[in-house]
This record gives C-alpha cells, structure tokens and sequence, in this order.
C-alpha cells in the first residue's frame, strides 16, 4: 500500500506552506483539501498552481484533491445547498483539471435531519453525485466516494449502501473508506475494507474516540489500526493510505507518531 499525507495536517495554513512541509517531511503523496487558506476552488491563482506544480516536478510529489465541505452536504433537504455542493465540486473538478489531478473526493452526505425518510436522502445524494460525476467523467477524474454519515442523520445503513450508491455515478468511481468516520457509525472499519475491497481505492486515516470526529493522530484514539492494517497487507491492497489528521501543536511529530504506528503494524505483519 501507498502513504499518503492530507494537508489538512496544515488546515491553519496556506497551501502552499502546507504542501511544502509535507513534501519536506519526504511524503510523496498529497491530498489538497480545498478549505485551506489560497485553496478555495474559484479563487485560485495562476502563481499558486505553478508553484503547487514546481513542488511536484522537484519532490516526484502526486496529488490527490478533496472539495470544500462546510456546510456542503450531498444528501441535503434544501435544494439551494445541493446546487452549492455541485458548484463546488465543479469547481474542484476544473482546479483537479489546472493541475493534472486525476482522484477527487467526493462525500455521501448525511440527512438534513433524523425525520427525512433514508431512501429520500439517498436520491439526493445520488442526484448531486450523478451531476457531478458526468463532468468528472468528461473531465477524466476518478470519483472516489467516501462514508460521510453517522449517528441517527446517517443514510447509510450498511456498508453495501455505499456500493449501491457508487454503482449509480460514473463507472470509474471507486470507495474511500475514512476509518474515523466508520468508527462514530459504529462499523468496524476492517469489516467495511472487506465489504469495499476490489473498489476501495483510499483510506482517510485518522483516529478519534468513538463519537466526535476528532481527526485525531493515530494512536492517540481508541482505533484497532492493527486490525485493519494486517487486512490490507494480507490483501497485498495497493491503494493510498491517506493519513488525514487534523493540524497539531506540532503537526510534524503527529504526523511521524502516526506514520510510526503504520510501520509497526506493517512489522508485525510482516514477522507473522
Ligand atoms: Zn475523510
């Protein structure tokens, strides 16, 4: 498996300090999230795409790029927010497009609230993703849909809902499992890596304690990476392993304490 780095690891940054400390740190891998500071999709400038793409020719560095997200949900009630969440990722489909980016994240969504009826939701979410992935397809971007629900707004009820969910936008849409996210659903992550296998391009890798969604280093939760790690070495799996914690007092050390924890893991499998 690949490791990867999420600049939200830099979220109280600008991107491009973001990218280059990560780059510096010798990741190779790097998921561009669109909330940090000179990001935004729409707003991006012509010198900040050079030199996101000087960094790459100097450090061999390949991209990876996740929407905006506040306050955009996929599967939300008010049709003025889905509209927003479509421009949104449009815009993030043509940022992907300036810079040669060819993965992008997309979210499932979650209820606007716990009353609407489940497969209500799921027609909004497949609607604004079905927009979506026609201009991705056309634009040659690989749709990667991650689990993005929990709790009693969560429009997911089994892992295979988010199969039948990929299996209504474009055919090269491949699964994101967020392990952090699993855990607040209540589902084992392992069982959901084994439920999206042959489609499981990504991972989001962060820890937290089983209710918020702390983004936490690994480690510093209450997440079995052993567990799921052992599945995907023993799988020989070959997709990124995106460790996406949020940014740190010290965001290097968090970032060497967690990658630690995967090599360990590795290790152990490895001896076994
Ligand atoms: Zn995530």
């Amino acid at each position: 498996m690949n490791i990867g780095v999420s600049t939200l690891l830099y979220e109280n940054e600008d991107i491009i300090t973001a990218v280059s400390s990560i780059a510096e740190a010798g990741q190779k891998r790097i998921e561009l999230f669109c909330e940090i500071a000179g990001f935004r999709p729409g707003e991006v400038s012509d010198e900040t795409v050079d030199t996101l793409a000087d960094l790459a020719l100097e450090h061999g560095i390949t991209y990876s790029i996740h929407p905006p997200c506040i306050g955009l949900n996929p599967a939300s009630s008010d049709s003025s927010e889905r509209a927003r969440v479509v421009e949104a990722y449009i815009g993030t489909i043509e940022l992907a497009t300036r810079l040669g980016i060819r993965d992008m994240v997309v979210h499932c969504g979650s209820k606007s609230d716990p009353r609407v009826p489940t497969e209500i939701a799921l027609g909004f979410a497949s609607q604004t993703l079905q927009t979506v992935g026609d201009v991705a397809q056309q634009a040659g971007v690989v749709m990667m849909l991650e689990n993005t629900c929990w709790k009693e707004t969560s429009i997911l009820e089994s892992p295979q809902d988010l199969i039948d969910l990929a299996d209504l936008c474009p055919p090269s849409t491949c699964l994101l499992l967020d392990v952090g996210h699993a855990m607040i659903w209540g589902v084992n992550p392992t069982e959901c890596a084994r439920a999206w296998f042959p489609r499981l391009a990504q991972i989001h890798a962060h820890d937290n304690h089983g209710e918020c969604d702390e983004h936490l280093p690994l480690g510093d939760g209450i997440i079995d990476w052993k567990e799921l790690i052992s599945f995907l070495a023993m799988e020989r799996w070959d997709g990124v392993f995106m460790i996406e914690v949020g940014q740190q007092e010290d965001s290097a050390d968090a970032l060497e304490r967690s990658l630690d924890i995967v090599r360990e893991c590795l290790a152990q499998c490895a001896n076994a």
